[in-house]
C-alpha cells in the first residue's frame, strides 16, 4: 500500500513476491526510514488460522512510524489487510504444533531526496515466510554476555520503537559476544548497571524475594529503553492471573545486574527467561558478567525450568486456539 503527503493512502494490492525497484537517492536507504513488526499466523486444531494479539502489533507499528515522520493508518484496517494476505497463502501454514506463517509488516519512506527530511511518500508492505518451531528438539537453554560497553537504549531515544536502525548497531556486539561463545547481548543501563532486554527478547527473572522471602517474577518497565513485548505483556498478565493467586508477586521494575548476581550466590534465582515472538521464551543457563559466570538456576542437564515451561505452555495453547481467549483472533 503506497502513500504519499498529497494523496494518503493509496489502494491496497496484494501481488506476486518481487523486487522493489527504489532510486538510490531513496530516504530510506540514507537515513533509515523504515519500521517494522513480527507477527505470526497459526492453524488451530480445526484448520482455522489465528493471529494472536494483532491489534497490538499495529499499535506498536504506528507508534515506531509517528516517532519517523512516516504516516501512520488504522490498526483495524491494517488487521483486515493482513488477514486477506494470510488467508490467501494459508495453504503455507501446516497444522503441526510449533508451525506458523511469519509475518513482516514494514513501512519505508520511498522519497527520492538527499534533503533530510520528512518523507512525502512511503510504502507500508507485508512479506510472509512459513517457519518451525524454534526448537525442534525441545528447549535450549542461551547463555548471556552482559554488555557494558555499548547501549542499545537510552531515556528519551528510540528504544521502545521497533525502528530498523535500532537494530544494525546490535550485530556487532553480538558478533563480539558469539566469538567468546555466548548466544546474545544481555543489554544493561547505565552505572547502576540496570537489566534492559536480552538481543531480540525482553527478559523476565523469576526469583525468591530478599526482603520478603516470596517468590517473585520480574522484568523491566516499560521506561521508554525497552520494546514493549507482545510476548512480554502476554506473560505479565497471564503470570498475574495464575500465578499471583499461588503467592507470587509480578513485578516490572528496574532490577540491577548485581541484584541477579546476589540472588544467585545465595541460591535465589529460580528462573531466567527472555520472551519473544520467535521462541515464545527462551531460558538462559547462564550470565557472563565482569568475569564472572553467573548461574540462573537451571539444574544440570535440564535446557528449562518448570515455570519456563509452563509459560510457553499458556501461550502456545492461546496462540493455537486450545485454550479459548480474546487473544487468539480468528480470520
Ligand atoms: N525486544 C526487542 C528489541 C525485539 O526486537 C523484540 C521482538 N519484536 C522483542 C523485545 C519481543 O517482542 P515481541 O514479544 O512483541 O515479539
Amino acid at each position: 500500500m503506497e502513500w504519499t503527503a498529497s494523496q494518503g493512502w493509496l489502494p491496497p494490492r496484494i501481488t506476486p513476491y518481487q523486487n522493489l525497484s527504489l532510486d538510490p537517492a531513496t530516504c530510506v536507504f540514507h537515513y533509515a526510514f523504515t519500521a517494522f513488526e513480527g507477527m505470526k499466523a497459526y492453524r488451530d486444531d480445526e484448520g482455522h488460522v489465528r493471529l494472536f494479539r494483532p491489534d497490538r502489533n499495529m499499535a506498536r507499528l504506528n507508534n515506531s512510524v509517528a516517532r519517523i515522520a512516516l504516516p501512520t493508518f488504522d490498526g483495524d484496517a491494517g488487521i483486515q489487510l493482513i488477514s486477506e494476505l494470510v488467508k490467501l497463502e494459508q495453504r503455507f501454514i501446516p497444522q503441526q504444533r510449533g508451525y506458523s506463517l511469519y509475518l513482516r509488516p514494514t513501512m519505508i519512506g520511498t522519497q527520492k531526496t538527499i534533503g533530510v527530511g520528512p518523507p512525502g511518500s512511503a510504502l507500508f508492505y507485508v512479506i510472509a515466510s512459513p517457519v518451525g518451531p524454534y526448537y525442534p528438539t525441545g528447549f535450549k537453554a542461551v547463555s548471556l554476555e552482559a554488555t557494558d560497553y555499548a547501549t542499545r537504549a537510552w531515556p528519551g531515544g528510540v528504544g521502545d520503537k521497533k525502528l530498523g536502525a535500532n537494530y544494525a548497531p546490535c550485530i556487532l556486539p553480538q558478533m563480539e559476544a558469539a566469538s567468546r561463545g555466548f548466544h546474545q547481548n544481555l543489554w544493561l543501563f547505565g552505572e547502576e548497571e540496570y537489566i534492559t532486554e536480552v538481543g531480540t527478547m525482553n527478559l523476565f527473572v523469576a526469583l525468591k524475594n530478599k526482603e520478603t522471602g516470596q517468590k517473585e517474577l520480574v522484568t523491566a518497565p516499560l521506561d521508554g529503553t525497552i520494546l514493549s513485548g507482545v510476548t512480554r505483556d502476554s506473560v505479565l498478565a497471564l503470570a498475574r492471573e495464575r500465578l499471583q493467586p499461588e503467592g507470587w508477586t509480578v513485578s516490572e521494575r528496574k532490577m540491577r545486574m548485581k541484584d541477579v548476581a546476589e540472588a544467585s550466590e545465595e541460591g535465589r534465582l529460580l528462573e531466567v527467561f527472555g520472551t519473544g515472538t520467535a521462541a515464545i521464551v527462551n531460558p538462559v543457563r547462564v550470565i557472563s558478567w565482569k568475569g564472572r559466570l553467573i548461574d540462573c538456576g537451571l539444574p544440570k542437564g535440564e535446557e528449562a525450568g518448570p515455570l519456563t515451561v509452563q509459560v510457553k505452555q499458556w501461550i502456545e495453547r492461546i496462540q493455537y486456539g486450545d485454550d479459548a481467549h480474546p487473544w487468539s483472533v480468528q480470520i
